[in-house]
């Protein structure tokens, strides 16, 4: 067999297969199974940033350094090996019977690999600091390869939400998510092959006269075994393992479709626009802008119809992307609302960066800003802020008269909730207009 299909060409250390070959065998016949083991997954931070910024030469570069400096510190029993991209993984086999110590030396371990990772690499006359996110499964008595690796990449995953050059142990409670997001993500998957999403409407009222001016589309889906399955669980998910993209490209091809109907009927005269979601990863995508232009030409929109609802925490991520967008797809006439205002970062130095035209006060601080006071001064800040910026104020989660007068009373402009009307379908929308 040729060495190429064991070893990795680019670092020259143990590749995926070779890994499996040794864990295979480790696990069926060497491994003391009274004594623990650790497998490591390590994952370089930001490694996707580097190739983009630098090009790939100089990722290339820094992944045969990474796994040289690795290998120097890897001891004749242990397993190193490169599984894909900057992901690699450490067996150390041989640790003690107690848990405790065995922990302690895996902490030691790991400290000892970021240490060598303290001073910076040097390619072609730069520096890199390199940092890793590490998960690690500690284990003892009997596993299959195919479960340890998976669950160490589990924890990995976990520790890339904490800051830069974190660890997490993998517990069990991890993998019983995973296994209900990995469902959930298969379904969303068929759900769109299925036509199981539809959209509902949901009307925007002016406070002041009453009058319907507009409404957000939301996605509703209605699963054939589970039933209706609920926003709040399906979208955090699907935003995760960005399959979020594909949902929002089918919700924009339904909504956009309504929209024209709507539009091109005679009771569209006091609507403003319809609020469209869209999700972070969607929008920083490269190709939005794009993707949103060529929808607005197969459908004959005129973007005043459409106004997208952004989440502030979202944009953070990379606001100067952000920015640029909103005041592209801006110069076409589409506008822009800042979702959930209220609960992420709400820095007053960014809104005043992000052009955008409205704020959408959260749920949450309208449904109790009759009984709780902070929540009513957070109602009443907002509005002032968005007042001095020029901005519209949408409440959302509007159910009683009271915080309808107090939000009348704070000259808010539009509200949204069960006190006007619940989500409905296109046509019960249509028949209310
Ligand atoms: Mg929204």
């Amino acid at each position: 067999m040729v060495r190429a299909a064991y070893y990795d060409l680019l670092t020259n250390i143990p590749n995926r297969t070779l890994l499996m070959d040794k864990l295979t065998t480790f696990l069926s016949t060497t491994y003391d199974t009274e004594k623990y083991a650790s497998l490591l997954f390590l994952d370089i931070d930001n490694f996707k940033k580097v190739n983009e910024t630098f090009g790939h030469n100089i990722g290339d570069h820094l992944l045969k350094q990474v796994a040289k400096k690795i290998e120097n510190i890897i001891g004749e029993h242990e397993i190193f090996a490169r599984v894909s991209g900057d992901k690699f993984v450490i067996l150390i086999p041989s640790l003690p019977e107690e848990k405790q110590q065995a922990e302690a030396l895996t902490l030691q371990y790991i400290h000892s690999i970021n240490t060598q990772f303290n001073t910076p690499l040097i390619i072609a006359g730069e520096s890199y600091h390199v940092t890793f996110s590490i998960g690690v499964v500690l284990f003892n008595h009997e596993h299959s390869y195919f479960d340890l690796l998976k669950s160490a990449e589990t924890a990995m995953y976990e520790a890339k939400k904490n800051t830069r050059g974190s660890s997490q142990f993998y517990d069990s409670s991890m993998s019983v998510l995973t296994k209900e997001v990995l469902t959930i993500e298969n379904d969303i998957h068929k759900a769109i092959q299925n036509n199981e999403f539809f959209i509902h409407y949901q009307p925007q009222i002016d406070v002041h006269n009453n009058k319907i001016v507009g409404a957000e589309a939301l996605v509703r889906w209605d699963h054939p075994i589970k039933g209706s399955i609920a926003p709040s669980k399906f979208i955090p998910i699907a935003e995760e393992s960005g399959i979020i993209i594909k949902l929002e490209e089918f919700i924009f091809n339904a909504v956009f479709q309504d929209i024209k109907a709507l539009f091109e009927s005679s009771k569209a005269k006091d609507l403003k626009h319809i609020a469209v979601n869209v999700s972070t990863a969607h929008f920083l995508q490269p190709s939005f802008v794009d993707k949103v232009m060529l929808l607005m030409q197969k459908y004959k929109l005129q973007p005043e119809w459409i106004e997208f609802e952004i989440t502030e925490s979202g944009l953070m991520r990379n606001i100067d992307d952000a920015i640029k967008k909103i005041k592209d797809l801006k110069n076409f006439g589409f506008t822009f609302s800042i979702d959930d205002f209220g609960t992420g970062y709400s820095s007053l130095s960014y809104l005043k960066e992000l052009p955008v035209d409205t704020i959408k006060i959260d749920q949450s601080f309208i449904l109790n800003m009759n009984n709780n006071k902070g929540d009513a001064m957070i109602v009443e800040s907002v509005v002032s802020i968005g007042q001095k910026f020029d901005l519209k104020i949408v409440a959302e989660g509007v159910e009683t008269i009271e915080a309808l007068d107090y939000l009348k009373a704070m000259k808010c402009d539009t509200y949204q909730g069960y006190l006007g009307y619940k989500p409905m379908t296109l046509k019960d929308f249509s028949s209310i207009l």
